[in-house]
């Protein structure tokens, strides 16, 4: 078992408060794995103490040396991917070869894109020629709460950590107390890198604990939140009082719309893709709409492909999805599959129950519901495990009405050999991203949603951003 019950404040590691022991476990055997402690307001108030004190310090800081420091991280972090990888693995169930590549891999890709958008950032500028005296500056916002959770936890830390550094905030850094470990190695590696005390500090903890005193704190100018819709919600009601921004990355329905001029590999792909992480992605495309000609081939193949997804540990190598998290949300994806059936949805693959062969660990079937209607709660409610709803459409319109009737507005996905019509589509679709033919997203390209899937952008640019007051100022002299 690991110990970590420290938490780093001020530039070291600190012993709590108060003991406060939480067992983390691990989803493939169910056995706790690491004790870490729960943070409590004495601990919550000195991390925050320590980024408020480095503050001045680290804005005053020239951005070029700000990013000099996030490219030594970016040296460091090869040397620690491994650590990483095994600990995702361990802690939330990423299979291990899909944690060294994935979820490993995607921390250092936004590091890197924010290097890149950073140094073409014009941090001062001129308002317009038409106002030679008026400067527009991007400033800090001040010290950032950052909450994160634990399903793709080193891409959600980096993209966090990395803009709200090199925008010159201070943090305090919350990670799931699901997937601490990650974050501490982490930690460490800012550390290796050198940032000054109390730039970035971390304390463990939970929602109600760590997360609220954060979200309510007089001394936080900021929160950064990616997580549920129910958390956000709660985030921004207690961040109320104190009026302070609240960026939001919360959950997801999206929806892939496959026209019968598709691809033929789009079904396939589709699947693939719902399943990746165990369905554990705020962008997975979970319902999948498919236009009447091709729908019945499109049902076969989702089955077949769903039924040749191989399930393990998440420690095993090779090509496999591991468990989901904990029983929580082994119990509610039971719940879920099993109102799929009782509201009607024809089951064509998978089902409730843990797959065969497996008596312990949080593992599901790789399931496919057919002939849903977007009423049903399969089709409304984000499952976040492996667990496709298919749902026929005659018309380009019909499919525009299904995709954006859903509360959430993450990411909806497009397949169509005609150009125009998925451009049509892209224009139409009420989400922050759209990603169509299988193409993923650029470098630098914003990631965030509409509605309640929250209202932040994250990475590139747009990540700077988000961490950014703009301030105005007139009667300045051009220099
Ligand atoms: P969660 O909301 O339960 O927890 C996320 C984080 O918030 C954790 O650190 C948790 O301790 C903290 N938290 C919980 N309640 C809180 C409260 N009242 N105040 C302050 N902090 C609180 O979510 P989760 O189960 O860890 O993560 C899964 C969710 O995250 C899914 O809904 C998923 O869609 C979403 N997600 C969204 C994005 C995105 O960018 N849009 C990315 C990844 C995950």
């Amino acid at each position: 078992m690991i110990e970590k019950r420290d938490f780093y404040i001020n530039g070291q590691w600190v012993a709590p408060s108060q003991a406060n022991d939480f067992h983390v476990i691990d989803p493939s055997t169910e056995e706790p794995c690491t004790v870490i402690s729960l943070g409590g307001q004495a601990d919550t108030d000195a991390a925050v103490a320590a980024a408020k004190t480095a503050l001045p310090g680290w804005m005053a800081t020239p951005v070029e040396e700000r990013i000099a420091l996030v490219e030594k991280l970016i040296e460091i972090y090869p040397t620690r991917a491994e650590d990483l990888a095994q600990a995702m693995s361990m802690e939330m169930g990423a299979p291990i070869d899909m944690s060294r590549t994935q979820q490993v891999g995607a921390g250092i890709w936004h590091l890197k894109n924010f290097i890149r958008a950073a140094k073409s950032f014009q941090f001062e500028r001129p308002l317009g020629d038409h106002a030679p005296n008026d400067r527009i500056i991007y400033e800090a916002v001040g010290v950032a709460a950052l909450i994160t959770p634990w399903n793709w936890p080193m891409n959600q830390i980096t993209l966090k950590v990395g803009a709200a550094a090199i925008a010159g905030c201070t943090m305090v850094l919350k990670p799931s107390e699901q997937s601490p470990l990650n974050a501490m190695i982490f930690a460490e590696m800012m550390h290796e890198a050198g940032f000054p005390p109390g730039v970035f500090n971390l304390v463990n903890g939970d929602g109600v604990g760590v997360g609220s005193q954060l979200s309510g704190h007089p001394d936080v100018d900021m929160v950064s939140f990616t997580g549920s819709t129910r958390a956000g919600t709660a985030i921004s009601k207690n961040a109320a009082d104190t009026l302070k921004k609240v960026h939001l990355e919360l959950g997801g329905k999206g929806a892939n719309v496959i026209f019968a001029d598709a691809d033929d590999k789009a079904v396939k792909r589709g699947v693939l893709h719902m399943m990746n992480n165990t369905g554990q992605s705020c962008n997975a495309p979970s319902r999948m709409l498919v236009q009447r000609p091709i729908y019945d081939q499109a049902v076969e193949t989702a089955a077949e492909v769903a039924n040749k997804v191989t399930v393990g540990p998440a420690m095993q190598e090779g090509r496999h999805i591991g468990p989901v998290v904990n029983e929580l949300q082994w119990t509610k994806i039971q719940a879920l599959i099993t109102k799929g059936i009782d509201e009607g949805a024809r089951l064509v693959a998978g089902g409730p129950g843990r797959p065969e062969g497996f008596n312990k660990g949080y593992f599901v079937r790789p399931t496919v519901f057919a002939d849903a209607n977007n009423q049903m709660t399969i089709a409304r409610e984000e499952i976040f495990g492996p667990v496709l709803t298919m749902i026929p459409f005659d018309t380009e319109e019909e499919a525009i009405e299904i995709a954006n009737d859903t509360p959430y507005g993450l990411t909806n996905y497009v397949q169509t050999q005609d150009g125009a019509r998925a451009n049509r589509m892209a224009r139409k679709l009420r989400s922050g991203m759209v990603e169509m033919n299988g193409q993923s997203r650029a470098a630098g390209s914003p990631f965030g949603g509409m509605k309640q899937s929250g209202n932040g952008r994250e990475g590139g640019v747009w990540g700077l951003e988000d961490f950014l007051e703009v301030k105005a100022v007139s009667g300045w002299t051009p220099e």
